[in-house]
């Protein structure tokens, strides 16, 4: 292929991954590389919980495109996509279109709410920067009303999150953290906090090694979290939660309910035309889209179904950057006319945190570490993907280097 232009939709993990790969596996010219994004960083969406309960403020997340993309071999545009339509090799962006002749997809995940009625209306969810900086702003403007109010509200202080999986167990680790902070800066008694989590499975972090799922919750219980398992929510409203537990309903009074129960991918993917399965694209084992050569897919809005289980993996940021690895490769491939390599994971294990100090993982060969060793894996596992995305610089900039917090 003929000095291609390569458009790359999204900078998460996968878009931002597959630039920094080709910009170094590319001459300036063999092909065009633009990147579209609708702001001008990368955030680490693995570190959002952080930034949502205010543990870590969000501009340690984030990291500036032009510090890891050089733009003298990128064009980086800064826009939202609002539709792909891959047979006339068109991107609808809200302030112009592109045309392409390779085409990335990488626009990551929004909530899935499953329809339960006022969650999209009231809850807060931890989908990117301003969805985290939203709920930390909520949390201390809550904590600091509590003194201002005559007559407390009596859902002031509770705090509900809905989902014991991975996302929601590493927020409300966060909260067992920053909750006695709060307490201790708006002069509060913690005794007044109610930190709930509800969960629709028996138990907490469904799929995880029960082991460990139990010494999460004895973790977190240690620290004041509440659990209501086995409970589904069936309504938010703006001042309180129903949730329904062997068929009876239960009213929890609460300003703060954080929808941490489920992603899907970017519904632009589905709208857009593509043939998907649960709203991605099941892509060949080269990464492309199934209807379109010309289109690769990466990271949350790619599917791709794990044989030895017959589910797909799920949507994690490992994947999403092993997947924009191969893509960069292939993409070489194509434009050099040489053959494209099958996607192939080389999945290392998963570490959860809970809290800045304690953690649970299953790392390897199945190896189960927990407390301070998962802790500090959690972090060698961040600092890993800084060192890979922008080197020695970039991990000096924003790793995470003390241990012993
Ligand atoms: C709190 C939390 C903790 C997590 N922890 C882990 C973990 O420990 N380990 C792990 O492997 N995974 C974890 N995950 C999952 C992981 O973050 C996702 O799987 C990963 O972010 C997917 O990467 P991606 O590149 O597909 O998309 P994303 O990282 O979501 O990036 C998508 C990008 O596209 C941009 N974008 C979106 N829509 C548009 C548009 N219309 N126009 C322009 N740009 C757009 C966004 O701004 C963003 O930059 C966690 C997720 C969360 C929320």
């Amino acid at each position: 292929m003929k000095n291609p232009n390569i458009v790359i939709l999204g900078a998460g993990y996968g878009g931002i991954m597959t630039t920094v790969k080709l910009q170094k596996a590319l001459g300036v010219n063999e092909a065009t590389i633009t990147l579209v994004n609708k702001n001008d960083y990368h955030y680490q969406a693995t570190w959002l919980h952080e930034n949502a309960a205010g543990t870590r403020h969000h501009d340690d997340t984030r990291i500036p495109i032009r510090d890891v993309v050089n733009f003298s071999k990128v064009k980086f545009v800064q826009d939202s996509v609002v539709s792909i339509n891959p047979d006339k090799k068109k991107v609808q962006l809200a302030y112009g279109e592109l045309d392409y002749d390779i085409l990335v997809v990488g626009l990551g995940f929004e909530a899935a709410t499953f329809g339960i009625p006022g969650l999209e209306e009231h809850a807060f969810m931890i989908n990117n920067i301003n969805s985290a900086r939203l709920l930390r702003d909520h949390l201390e403007y809550t904590f600091a009303k509590y003194h201002n109010e005559a007559d407390h509200h009596e859902g002031r202080l509770n705090i509900v999150v809905g989902g014991g999986g991975f996302t929601g167990i590493e927020f409300v680790g966060e909260l067992a953290n920053r909750v006695p902070k709060l307490c201790r800066e708006y002069d509060i008694d913690p005794a007044q906090v109610r930190i709930i989590n509800v969960e629709g499975a028996p138990s907490i972090m469904p799929g995880f090694d029960p082991q460990l799922a139990e010494y999460a919750m004895n973790s977190l219980e240690a620290r004041g979290v509440e659990f209501i398992t086995g409970a589904m929510l069936k309504k938010c409203e703006a001042d309180k939660i129903v949730y329904e537990k062997d068929g009876v309903q239960e009213e929890v009074p609460t300003l703060t309910t954080v929808w941490a129960a489920g992603v899907k991918a970017n519904s632009i993917v589905e709208n857009s035309g593509f043939t998907t399965n649960r709203g991605k694209v099941e892509v060949r084992d080269d990464m492309r889209a199934p209807d379109y050569d010309d289109v690769f897919v990466v990271g949350d809005c790619a599917l791709i179904m794990d044989e030895s289980t017959g589910r797909p993996y799920p949507p994690t940021a490992q994947i999403a950057i092993q997947e924009a690895e191969l893509i960069a490769k292939n993409i070489k491939a194509m434009v050099r006319g040489e053959e494209m390599e099958p996607f192939e994971p080389d999945l290392k294990g998963t570490v959860a945190s809970l809290g800045h100090n304690d953690a649970i993982g299953v790392i390897f060969d199945n190896t189960k570490i927990f407390g301070w060793k998962a802790t500090v894996m959690k972090k060698v596992i961040d600092n890993r993907y800084l060192f890979k995305l922008g080197g020695i610089g970039l991990l000096l900039k924003k790793g995470k280097f003390n241990i012993f917090y």
